[in-house]
């Protein structure tokens, strides 16, 4: 495994692991991701993806990568690709060959018919409606199906027609035998097996039973030799029923459960029913949107996989539930960008700049850093031509403003062009209707890379691009999907808090020549903007496009 951290968290799981290892109770560590392919791996993935293949790395054991592929109904191969390219992309490498849960349908078979003839199974005919008011209530003890004492015999003919095709769905299920009056409702005898006559995506037609989520998973991970079982809370419940199955099946190992506190992010859903709801009503404009809190989204808007590693190993791995902050992620995200992101120049609303004092056809070649503390980031050249474009919100005709109110070029006064001259605004071109065109302006001789000669002091430093050899982009600007707090944790629909402004494109923006060679997926500062990655998808020199990655700054603080 390949994952480069060597900031190894320490919590109550690594220390019952430290325990079981130093005991002699586990040999090696082997730790699992078992995703359900149905839908892109979003955040709370990355959490858990962090700590198991962490946790093996950490130990010197393994983690296997293994589809809970037990729903047909809701699976696809698209989110089997994706699933396995976000967790390399993360920087993780499974163990071995990917697993299906479906490769291990005939072994399940054969220890549900191990069950029936224990007499810990039956089939039972009753009705979803009748079955769940047998169930009772947390307070109130369920009542035995009538079917519950059927013989074995009968139950194991009956099993085999399921198997075989000659019920409907929904006509009967497979139960486990436990106690209907179990303070736990996931021990009032929990199904097994259902009818579902539908296609698997790795089985084909062989199968036309599926196992529950309970009565594979358990025994997924003992075929495994899975050690230490990592879920989230609130399989707490169902830890009972792991345990049951383990002590009432052969199964050739005995994993053991754990639970920890899921990841929620603040104005940010993370459920994949959720997410994929906004995709099928094209909120967004797939699953991997960069608003969207997808790795495949997060990774188009810019994020880098250490950025969100950092993030998951900051995270308490703690028994209970929390929220946290998205500006905590969004913290991680800048540090690692503002430590190797290269910087460059794109003006987003432009306005022309001509410099009076410039000849025409000339250009001057300037020399710039790519990062003011990377030196092996190496030097790019700039070209300074008589035509520039700054952006609007840099220039003013007001005069009365202070140096200290507005540190950018106001007319009469001077501005230092970042890694260029210092200018001096001289006139203002304007429409007929008053819209500003064009600002004349004089460079000062001599104050590149050099102070301009007494009483003359530029009011702050701008970015700037060549008209001449800058090329035209477009730029998208993100904001946040959700413009409540905490869109699925009230009473109301979560799409209803779906912000209208999360994104704006800007299709007039001017970037230095340099950045249109810039390689897909490749990340910049732009100088006083923010960070920002050129498209994964539709970037390309003759039509660059950038997403805004994150700003320089955390806007929002409070
Ligand atoms: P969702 O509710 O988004 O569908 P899920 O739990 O059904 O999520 P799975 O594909 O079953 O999704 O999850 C794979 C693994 O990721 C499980 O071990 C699950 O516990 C873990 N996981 C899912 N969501 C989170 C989260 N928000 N925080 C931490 N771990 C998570
Ligand atoms: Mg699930």
């Amino acid at each position: 495994m390949s994952s480069p951290d060597s900031t190894a968290p320490s919590h109550f799981i690594s220390a019952i692991i430290e325990q079981d290892l130093s005991e002699g109770r586990v040999k090696q560590v082997v730790t699992r991701f078992p995703p359900e392919p149905n839908g892109y791996l979003h955040v709370g993935h990355a959490k858990s993806i962090c700590l198991n293949f962490g946790l093996a790395e950490q130990y010197g054991g393994v983690c296997n990568l293994r589809f809970d592929d037990t729903n047909p109904a809701k699976e696809d191969q698209e989110y089997i690709d994706a699933i396995q390219e976000d967790v390399r992309w993360l920087g993780f490498q499974w163990h071995g060959e990917v697993r299906y849960a479906s490769s291990y349908f005939q072994q399940f078979y054969e220890w549900a018919i191990h069950l029936i003839k224990t007499g810990k199974a039956y089939v039972c005919d009753l009705s979803a409606e009748e079955a769940s008011s047998y169930r009772g209530w947390a307070t109130e003890p369920g009542k035995d199906s009538p079917f519950r004492n059927r013989s074995i015999e009968e139950n194991l003919a009956l099993f085999e027609k399921m198997k075989n095709g000659e019920f409907d769905e929904g006509a009967c299920v497979l139960r486990a035998k436990i106690d209907m009056s179990s303070p736990n409702m996931n021990l009032r005898d929990p199904i097994l097996y259902r009818i579902r006559k539908m296609p698997h995506h790795q089985t084909g037609d062989t199968w036309c039973i599926y196992p529950s989520y309970d009565f594979a998973h358990g025994q997924e991970d003992a075929i495994e030799g899975v050690t230490h079982s990592i879920c989230t809370l609130e399989f707490a419940d169902h830890r009972p029923l792991y345990e049951w199955f383990i002590e009432n099946l052969p199964v050739p190992a005995k994993p053991r459960q754990y639970e920890f506190g899921r990841l929620n992010l603040n104005y940010t859903v993370t459920s994949k029913r959720k997410l994929k709801k906004l995709v099928d009503d094209g909120v967004v404009s797939g699953w991997n949107d960069p608003r969207m809190p997808t790795i495949a989204g997060m990774r188009r808007r810019g994020y880098s996989p250490q950025g969100i590693r950092h993030f998951c190993n900051s995270l308490a791995v703690a028994k209970t539930d929390g929220v946290v902050d998205v500006a905590q992620l969004e913290f991680f995200i800048r540090e690692d960008l503002n430590d190797n992101a290269p910087r460059a120049m794109c003006v987003l609303n432009p306005l022309r700049i001509v410099i009076s004092n410039f000849a025409e056809d000339s250009v001057e070649q300037l020399i710039a850093h790519n990062h003011p503390s990377k030196p092996e980031l190496g030097d790019r050249t700039i070209p300074f031509t008589k035509t520039l474009y700054i952006d609007k919100a840099d220039f003013s005709e007001d005069t009365t403003l202070s140096k200290k109110q507005f540190q950018r070029l106001v007319i009469g006064d001077y501005v230092r062009l970042r890694g260029a001259y210092v200018i001096r605004a001289d006139e203002v071109i304007k429409t007929s209707g008053g819209e500003i065109t064009e600002v004349i302006c004089t460079l000062v001789e001599g104050t590149v890379g050099a102070n301009p000669p007494e009483g003359i002091k530029a009011r702050g430093v701008i970015h700037w691009v060549s008209a001449t050899y800058g090329k035209r982009a477009t730029v998208r600007l993100y904001d946040r999907l959700f413009t409540h707090e905490a869109p699925d944790r009230g009473e109301d629909d979560f799409m209803q808090f779906v912000n209208p402004h999360s994104l704006e494109m800007l299709g007039n923006c001017w970037i230095e020549p340099s950045l249109a060679d810039a390689k897909n997926e490749q990340c910049f500062q732009f100088e006083r903007e923010g960070y920002f990655v050129a498209d994964r998808y539709d970037h390309n020199a003759t039509q660059p496009v950038f997403n805004k990655t994150i700003g320089l700054r955390d806007s929002k603080a409070k």
